[in-house]
């Protein structure tokens, strides 16, 4: 019996769907614990490729149940429409490998309405939200002005709490935003063909997992995003809505006594950013196409291009201090084969001061790369299994990026697939 967390050290998109469907297979529980759909895991297995947004990433394993805990965002219809597409690729789920916490707060029609609204407001000065209603969803969560998932199953008076929450929230769409009024026929709706399909996977799985823990189990928790998109964390305000650092998982997990044995932080070889805000040393031009191309680094859910850079190891300490893991899952190393030398950012210059701790958010604008270049390897890595089958330079590489951020390096990952991976 242990526990483990899989979480992402930068800004997401590192690969931890593929290191938690890599993990899972000894585990017997794997626990979404906050974020929401507006993200995605792309998973590559023996049953085909997936794009999960909300869905456990322990989805595909059999025997291992898969919850959504109290602090994700959860979006009914999102989730159904995902529970139908992955069935539609062959895989079961049922209420026995997915339960849903009944004290997760449902992503309401109106937040990603809301989202949509304030982009529109902020015109140029926007975030690049995924629109997905992430924000509006959290705001009103620690508003309390939310519906529990359980209370679709246990509150007689829903409908009553629904209205009250319709006749609050129109007030901001129609005189703040001038936009039209949701109605109770609407919700009706969005009763009746979204949540009454998600009813039967909710339940308490505060004591699911509890007498889980009890009877032996182990249990992984996985992240959505990564260290520097933490609500409190990360590069405030470009960050996420939700803690994406492993401490929360207990909290939002269900099970806040859970001890985490073990905190997995996954570094991407190379630097990716979706959306708005500073992104030190970002490539562009030819370089960044190549990154891009060769990464395929376009969002899972929105097809965005994703902003790449050379791994910021200013950023990644920082990344791996705030999620105190105790080993690094580095991906996508296969991608960097094409290139003579590889850029690594070893610090940032800060008007005119050189160092290795990362910026107060704002002073991020005024950071500047400072770059140096390793050897690079130029021969096809996706095939290596052992960590002697790595060519010297890019075992160099691995060994620089783990003493330089003070955490080991545990899997190297060379491919998407299942088992492209080197664990030393
Ligand atoms: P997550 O949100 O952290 O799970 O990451 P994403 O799924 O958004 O992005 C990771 C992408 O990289 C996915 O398309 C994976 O299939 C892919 N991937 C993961 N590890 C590797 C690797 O080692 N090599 C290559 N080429 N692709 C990888």
């Amino acid at each position: 019996m242990s526990n483990c967390v899989v979480v992402g050290i930068n800004w997401g998109d590192e690969g931890k769907g593929r290191m938690v469907d890599l993990l899972s297979s000894d585990k017997d529980v794997v626990v979404r614990y906050q974020g929401g759909g507006n993200a995605g895991h792309t998973v590559i297995n023996e049953k085909g490729k997936f794009a999960l947004h909300l869905l456990p990433s322990g989805i595909f394993r059999d025997g291992v149940v898969n919850i959504l805990g109290n602090g994700v965002a959860l979006d009914p219809e999102n989730l159904l429409n995902e529970i139908n597409s992955v069935r539609a690729q062959g895989v079961d789920i049922t209420p026995d490998n997915l339960k849903i916490s009944d004290r997760a707060s449902l992503l309401l029609p109106w937040h990603r309405e809301l989202d949509e609204l304030e982009e529109l407001r902020l015109a140029d000065k926007k975030f690049g939200s995924t629109k997905q209603g992430i924000a509006p969803f959290y705001s009103d969560k620690y508003q309390k002005k939310t519906i529990l998932a359980g209370e679709l199953l246990h509150n007689p008076k829903l409908k009553e709490h629904i209205a009250d929450l319709l006749e609050w929230k129109n007030l901001t769409i129609t005189r703040v935003y001038g936009a039209e009024a949701i109605t109770m026929e609407e919700i009706d709706k969005w009763l009746n063909d979204y949540c009454e399909q998600i009813k039967p996977f909710i339940c308490d799985t505060g004591a699911f997992l509890a007498n889980a823990q009890k009877s032996g189990k182990s249990i992984m928790f996985e992240a959505q995003l990564g260290s520097l998109r933490d609500l409190d964390y990360g590069i405030h305000p470009y960050t996420t809505s939700s803690n994406t650092l492993a401490s929360y998982a207990p909290i939002g997990s269900g099970f806040p006594g859970a001890k985490l044995d073990e905190i997995i932080g996954v570094v991407k070889a190379y630097s990716t950013c979706v959306g708005e805000g500073p992104f030190v040393g970002e490539m562009d031009g030819d370089e960044a196409t190549k990154l891009r191309e060769a990464g395929g680094e376009y969002g899972a859910k929105t097809g965005r291009p994703r902003r790449v850079a050379p791994i910021d190891i200013v950023a990644t300490k920082y990344g791996t201090r705030v999620q105190a893991a105790t080993c690094i899952a580095l991906t996508k190393m296969d991608v960097l084969s094409y290139m003579d030398k590889i850029p690594v950012i070893v610090k940032y210059d800060v008007n005119g001061e050189e160092t290795d701790e990362f910026p107060f958010p704002s002073l991020l604008n005024d950071a500047k790369a400072v770059v140096t270049y390793m050897d690079g390897w130029k021969t096809d890595i996706s095939g290596c299994r052992k960590w002697e089958e790595l060519p010297k330079a890019a075992q160099d590489y691995v060994l620089y990026i783990e003493k330089a951020i003070e955490c080991p390096i545990k899997y190297v990952s060379v491919g998407p697939e299942r088992d492209s991976i080197i664990i030393r």
